[in-house]
């Protein structure tokens, strides 16, 4: 096992590493711009270590000084976390370089996963379902026309190396395709310094569904069922459920088995996600494969048992995968709320600044990960989540009430916070039925 473990990260997800780090005995060492100075997580850890200022640029995204504070403290390893430099393969080989062990897979399965048009190709050898649209990127506008014109429209252009919900676009017609290609490419070289982009079949009422595997050194993988995170604002999840309403255990398990196939044929080795859609007849297509742990990962933990970040650890350091696909059952329901420091009034405004009143909630079934305590300031730097409340219980109908109970607890002062939309949204007759689409929350919010 590892004696030291570096966390290239900051809030919530550091202070859950560092947790299991503890928990195997494992000695750990965050890292931490100016701006994170004071957040009290950061003493938490073993060693601290100040990487920069508070641009995430000169901090969390700078892999050479990441590299050099791991040298300095003498870490085996680094836990990327998700986000920043999570999903960059030159981070995973850097690491190698300098022979630290990047939790996580290799650069060469993360570059083949994280590459949409490569995964799509892999996901088909797999015999994982993928949306139909074009094998590869696109070379020339006329077979982007005939492509869409096989699929039907609409379609949607999408980056190979796109990310973070950025860069798509919907086409309705073929003026609107001949008009997007372009302009579609060149934002996609800006953004990602990739111009690859390619089309796809574009679903207009679906669900986010989910399939959570992982892997070891010795060609093991099982999977941990699936997450349904169709209550989206602008691609970003805002309440995670598992497992999924109204889904059997046949429906989802060919899937499933379909996305553990696919990191077994990657050699990938470490925790992934494999996203889908699902359409109204259950079909389900491959969106995309996550090559990190996720955000929503506790609702798996929390129906499954298995803790995830422990056994991303433990294979990274060369342990076989500590359970069998039998072993991993469904107990209960679980639910994610991301709690952000937003104002849903004012169109989900940024609120940094200080939290004078922290009262977090608690009693039976409710998981708080959260680096936040009383007095703590909000970086205007960084991504607006403070909190994730994750509640479980015997079923769904249940889930819902008590979450509900404890959001009702929750006290966040004085900035405002999603905390009363997420209460609205537990009493809403539509989400308590299950199954709304990943745009029912934008219409829900414009009407
Ligand atoms: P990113 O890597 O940028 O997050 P994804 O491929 O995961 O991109 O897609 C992000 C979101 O865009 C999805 O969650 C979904 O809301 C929407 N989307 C992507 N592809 C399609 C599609 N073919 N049909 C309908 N919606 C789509």
């Amino acid at each position: 096992m590892f004696s030291r473990v570096l966390i290239a990260n900051r809030g919530e997800i550091a202070l859950r590493i560092i947790r299991a780090c503890r928990e195997l005995g494992i000695e750990s060492v965050s890292v931490f711009s100016e701006a994170d100075k004071d957040a009290p997580y950061v003493k938490l850890a073993d060693q601290a270590i100040c990487i920069g200022p508070g641009p995430a640029k000169e901090s969390y995204l700078n892999i050479s000084r990441i590299i050099a504070a791991a040298e300095v403290c003498d870490a085996d390893a680094i836990h990327p976390g998700y986000g920043f430099l999570s999903e960059r393969a030159e981070f995973a080989q850097a690491c190698r370089d300098c022979k630290i062990e990047f939790i996580g897979p290799t650069p060469e399965a993360m570059a083949r996963l994280g590459d949409k048009v490569a995964c799509k190709k892999a996901a088909k050898e797999a015999g994982v379902p993928v949306f139909p649209g074009s094998p590869d990127a696109i070379e020339e506008e006329a077979e982007a026309v005939k492509i869409a014109a096989q699929i039907g429209y609409p379609v949607i252009i999408k980056a190979s190396a796109g990310g973070g919900g950025r860069g798509m676009r919907i086409c309705r017609n073929e003026t609107e395709l001949l008009a997007n290609l372009k302009a579609a490419s060149t934002e996609a070289l800006a953004a990602f310094g990739n111009g690859a982009v390619f089309i796809e079949k574009y679903l207009e009422h679906a669900q986010h569904v989910e399939i959570q595997v992982i892997g070891d050194k010795f060609g093991n993988a099982i999977h941990l069922w699936e997450r349904n995170c169709s209550i989206q604002r602008r691609h970003q999840k805002l309440i995670e459920e598992a497992p999924s309403p109204g889904l059997s255990r046949e429906k989802i398990r060919p899937v499933a088995e379909a996305a553990v196939n696919l990191i077994k044929l990657a050699k990938y080795h470490g925790a992934a996600t494999c996203e889908f859609l699902m359409d109204e007849k259950k079909n389900f297509y491959m969106l995309e494969v996550n090559t990190r742990v996720q955000v929503e990962h506790p609702v798996t933990e929390m129906i499954t048992g298995v803790d995830i970040v422990k056994t991303m650890i433990r294979v990274a350091a060369g342990e076989k995968l500590p359970y069998t696909q039998d072993q991993i059952g469904v107990h209960g329901h679980a639910i994610e709320c991301r709690i952000n420091a937003e104002d849903p009034s004012k169109g989900f405004m940024p609120q940094p600044g200080p939290v004078n009143v922290w009262q977090p909630p608690g009693g039976p079934g409710v998981r708080m990960d959260t680096h936040v305590v009383q007095g703590y300031v909000v970086p205007k730097w960084y991504d607006s989540m403070i909190a994730k409340l994750i509640v479980h219980d015997v079923d769904r109908d249940h889930c819902m009430t008590r979450t509900a109970r404890a959001l009702r607890e929750f006290k966040v002062e004085p900035i405002k916070t999603t905390i009363p939309l997420h209460l609205q949204l537990m009493n809403d007759p539509e989400v308590r039925k299950g199954g709304v689409d990943i745009h029912w929350l934008e219409r829900k919010l414009k009407g």
